[in-house]
């Protein structure tokens, strides 16, 4: 089994326990907070490197920008969280690589390492400055999650009903240029109608479940997903109880028909998975990242091992493999 995560928030959730203090941190709303002792290689959270263990495991590594960060308060809130990301790195250089491109993520596993995506979650991390998309593309930003669930400079989330601002509009076509793509997950509907009319490259929903299965404004409509699937895009599985059914702690069935209905909508080489581990409730069955396994017997004995391959690893990869090919 090859793994390929497009979300998790891991290292936010780890930064925010060490960095702030009780009280001051916003990202409790994603998390009770982990003790001060843990780490990005021993952790109590859902994901840690030493649980991982023995699992060929490219992991997207959000650093989740708060709401309500705007400028200075933005920037500096992201290269806390970059130099913890950098910090952990280091102290785990043996075990974990951070890549930027398919080349990388080959050599680091094939060298027994996991692989690091470093993405960010909430365009605010831009402070309002459109000369910030080269920074973020120096640290090796491959994915930018253009909102939360509120409104930042570029757009708004699904909490909200605006659109792009022009700003917005400018800081996508940086990304693009950049070669950073843009993910819609959070993104309100008209937001995802806008950037489909106005996206040059093809753009993702890097943890989002199917609308038609469980009503839910944090997932993809069948024809948003439709038009992911037309512009060879990519839609990772979200593990969030609340965006797979009404059941507190929804057995694989649950999730099973999610991916159904985006194999039936045509998604057979656009689905992979966005756990959004650390970010959110989890099935118990499902409960931290060793169980990945676990869901990968499930799919192929419910959908084949072709399917669960391109799921799990080959539909990511091949995106990636495209996208810097000019795709
Ligand atoms: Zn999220």
């Amino acid at each position: 089994m090859f793994l390929f995560d497009l979300h998790c928030d891991t290292v936010g959730r780890l930064h925010d326990s060490i960095c702030f203090k009780p009280g001051e941190s916003v990202f409790l709303t994603k998390g009770e907070r982990l003790p001060e002792t843990d780490t990005l290689l021993h952790n109590h959270g859902h994901l840690a490197l030493d649980r991982m263990a023995g699992i060929d495991w490219c992991q997207c590594f959000a650093i989740f920008m708060p709401d309500q960060y705007r400028g200075p308060d933005a920037i500096a809130y992201f290269e806390s969280c970059y130099r913890y990301f950098q910090t952990q790195l280091a102290q785990n250089a043996g075990r974990l690589a951070q890549v930027q491109t398919v080349g990388q993520l080959k050599s680091a596993l094939s060298e027994g390492k996991a692989a690091a995506m470093l993405t960010v979650e909430g365009g605010s991390a831009l402070g309002g400055d459109l000369s910030r998309v080269g920074r973020l593309a120096e640290c090796g930003v491959r994915i930018v999650t253009l909102t939360w669930n509120g409104e930042n400079e570029l757009a708004s989330g699904n909490a909200t009903t605006h659109g792009f601002s022009g700003f917005g509009r400018e800081a996508v076509a940086e990304f693009e240029r950049a070669g950073i793509v843009a993910d819609v997950s959070h993104l309100n509907d008209r937001g995802f109608e806008e950037l489909a009319g106005f996206a040059r490259r093809p753009f993702i929903a890097t943890h989002s479940d199917a609308r038609s299965v469980h009503n839910h404004p944090r997932n993809l409509t069948d024809d948003q997903f439709r038009h992911i699937v037309s512009i060879g895009g990519l839609v990772g599985l979200n593990f969030c109880v609340h965006f797979l059914s009404d059941d507190p702690d929804p057995a694989f069935p649950r999730l099973a028909a999610h991916l159904e209905r985006f194999l039936r909508l045509g998604g057979e080489d656009v689905v992979a998975l966005g756990s959004d581990f650390d970010g959110c409730d989890v099935p118990s069955w499902l409960g931290s990242g060793e169980k990945f396994p676990d869901l990968y017997r499930e799919v192929c004995g419910g959908f084949g091992q072709g399917i669960a391959d391109k799921l799990f690893f080959t539909n990511a990869a091949d995106f990636f493999a495209r996208w810097e090919g000019g795709m």
